[in-house]
């Protein structure tokens, strides 16, 4: 694959965080999560964390010019020079216009868009049954991938938490935000002939060899 742009869509609970860890490492490019670095900024308590902890634990997403903000500085790094994965964003046709207009502006191919699709009740248990470790920030599933004991880490031991916006409540607010503003994209990348789809209803592996095989054939 040449360097490119790779944006991951997909429903919340799809997978994307995943698969766009494991195929970072597998190409050696930069994952880049606004959700991530919204949470980050959360835990450090910043302006922009305080700012969308509330619309985040709602449910809702941040405003436009927030996010494309940090993302454009992210993308402005050095070491996306031989491209980088995009995950949860863009997430509007606004958000999405601005990612357009700036690989245009810096002379980048356009990217290649994959839609990870997820049957409604999958999602459901995968959003409600994910539990993360603090320490290392690996997930674990009640449902489909338990740890060992009950909500503490096999690897080191950190006590699992559940995210505020993975509880019941939030979960539909996501869903509908999905719905209205997210799935339209998909069009929008269809139109232009950009667009790939795998059914993410499959084990990680699976999806993440479907998706490797698209890049070499991309
Ligand atoms: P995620 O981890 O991608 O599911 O993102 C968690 C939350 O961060 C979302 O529910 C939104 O509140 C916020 N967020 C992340 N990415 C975006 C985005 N591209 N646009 C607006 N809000 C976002």
């Amino acid at each position: 694959m040449r360097a490119r742009a790779l944006i991951f869509l997909g429903a919340p609970g799809a997978g994307k965080g995943t698969q766009a860890r494991e195929i970072s490492t597998r190409l050696g490019i930069p994952h880049i999560s606004t959700g991530d670095m919204l949470r980050d900024a959360v835990q450090k308590q910043t302006a922009l964390g305080l700012a969308a902890k509330a619309l985040m634990d709602a449910g809702e997403l941040v405003t436009d010019d927030v996010v494309c903000g940090i993302a454009a500085a992210r993308i402005a790094q050095a070491d996306t020079a031989n491209g980088f994965i995009l995950d949860g964003f863009p997430r509007t046709l606004r958000q999405a216009e601005f990612v357009d207009g700036l690989l245009l502006e810096n002379g980048r191919s356009a990217p290649l868009v994959v839609n990870i699709e997820v049957d409604p009740e999958v999602l459901f248990k995968r959003l409600t049954g994910r539990r993360t470790c603090p320490l290392g920030g690996h997930i674990y599933n009640v449902y489909f991938n338990p740890p060992k004991n009950d909500e503490i880490c096999d690897l080191d031991g950190g006590k699992l938490f559940q995210r505020a916006d993975d509880r019941a409540e939030a979960i539909g607010q996501r869903l509908r935000a999905y719905g209205q503003l997210t799935k339209p994209l998909v069009d929008h990348y269809r139109k232009r002939l950009l667009l790939k789809v795998v059914d993410g209803n499959r084990l990680p592996e699976a999806i993440t060899g479907e998706i490797c095989r698209l890049l070499e054939d991309a």
